[in-house]
């Protein structure tokens, strides 16, 4: 453990971040664009143990020639392995990082927002001015970064323009069309793709997951890495994944009255379970792929429904992420899904 062998995949994007990391100065500013649970966070660590790791540090001696992976032995990439290190902060939707104007009374804390707000941004600025307590380069991860409300977003964009030369920041955002244009162009962006099943499959094995298993978790996890590790360390998610897939099937061939109690039990469930949410719009996701794949050759409407099947999800998850009334976007959502017999495909996506 330790190593860069943690991130599955994605052998181009961390050479890209080796070299990043060796600019002098490094880059300051990279935004990770990308699906959840493709491995961004993960990036994102590896970027912090690359500037960081001692093994790295040569300073100016000639002909020092650093090695081109973090060790994961000292006492920088230990720390920012098990997510515990000082000079690693994580700038993301809560109170962290709060820091009310100063002569503001009354500033109310927020644990459960669900926005990166101004007053965090502030708390982050004043954090970056000064030194960082250990590593030689502050880490600053903000995830997601879509969540910054435009006033915090104008805030951080000065230090983005700007920042100590002691500081990095890392962007992190499954909908980077939402981020203001300003801050993407001050950011070095590296879109993080879905990694191929073969290669996942040989990342969970590398880790000692059983063949079989790993061939299956593999497979539902649909080029997510991380879906792909939750699957093989809880494989009942795998079945839940399973009876998800055939209750889609069902929704599919049902009516509109059917679909917006569905939407209702969506919203009701939203509200206390959000992960649950996504994971299910991913089901459906994987559903309308399977659509499309049957039928693509043979039935072109098919093909033309499950492609606007498959926009509509991608338009709820956007919805979703920027706060939309999520009854709009449920409704919505399944208004625009194709109506299909049970027996048209039903059962393929379902047996896969
Ligand atoms: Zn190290
Ligand atoms: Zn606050």
């Amino acid at each position: 453990m330790g190593t860069s062998a943690e991130v599955i995949g994605h052998d181009a994007i961390l050479r890209e971040l080796r070299s990043l990391a060796s600019q002098r100065p490094p880059a300051h500013a990279v935004l990770l664009a990308g699906p959840e649970h493709t491995g961004r966070s993960l990036l994102a660590r590896e970027y912090a143990r690359l500037l960081n790791c001692q093994a790295r540090q040569g300073g100016a001696m000639p002909g020092f020639d650093p090695p081109p992976i973090p060790c994961g032995e000292c006492r920088h990439c230990r720390l920012i392995g098990d997510g515990a290190h000082p000079d690693v902060v994580h700038l993301s939707p809560g109170d962290a990082l709060c820091r009310p104007r100063s002569g503001e009374s009354g500033h109310p804390s927020h644990p459960d927002s669900r926005d990166i707000r101004i007053c965090q941004v502030r708390g982050t600025i004043e954090l970056v001015a000064r030194y960082p307590f250990e590593a030689p380069y502050r880490v600053v991860v903000v995830d997601p970064a879509e969540r910054m409300t435009p006033d915090a977003a104008n805030t951080l964009l000065k230090t983005l323009e700007e920042p100590p030369s002691h500081s990095v920041f890392v962007l992190i955002s499954a909908a980077p069309d939402q981020l203001l244009e300003t801050i993407v162009s001050r950011c070095r962006r590296i879109d993080v793709p879905t990694v191929p099943t073969a290669t996942i499959e040989a990342g969970l094995v590398a880790r000692g997951v059983d063949a079989s298993l790993a061939h299956d978790a593999a497979t539902s996890a649909r080029g997510r890495p991380g879906l792909a590790i939750t699957f093989a360390a809880q494989p009942d998610l795998m079945g839940d994944r399973r009876r998800l897939l055939q209750r889609c099937a069902r929704i599919a061939a049902a009516g509109l009255s059917e679909r917006f109690r569905y939407s209702q039990e969506l919203r009701d469930r939203w509200r206390n379970d959000r992960a649950s949410i996504f994971r299910e719009l991913e089901t459906w996701e994987a559903f309308w792929e399977q659509a499309l794949t049957a039928s693509a050759a043979a039935d072109r409407p098919a093909a033309v429904g499950a492609l606007a099947a498959l926009n509509a999800v991608a338009t709820a998850r956007e919805h979703l992420l920027a706060n939309v009334l999520p009854r709009t976007a449920f409704d919505a959502m399944l208004v625009a899904f194709p109506r299909r017999r049970l027996d048209e495909g039903g059962d393929a996506a379902v047996a896969s």
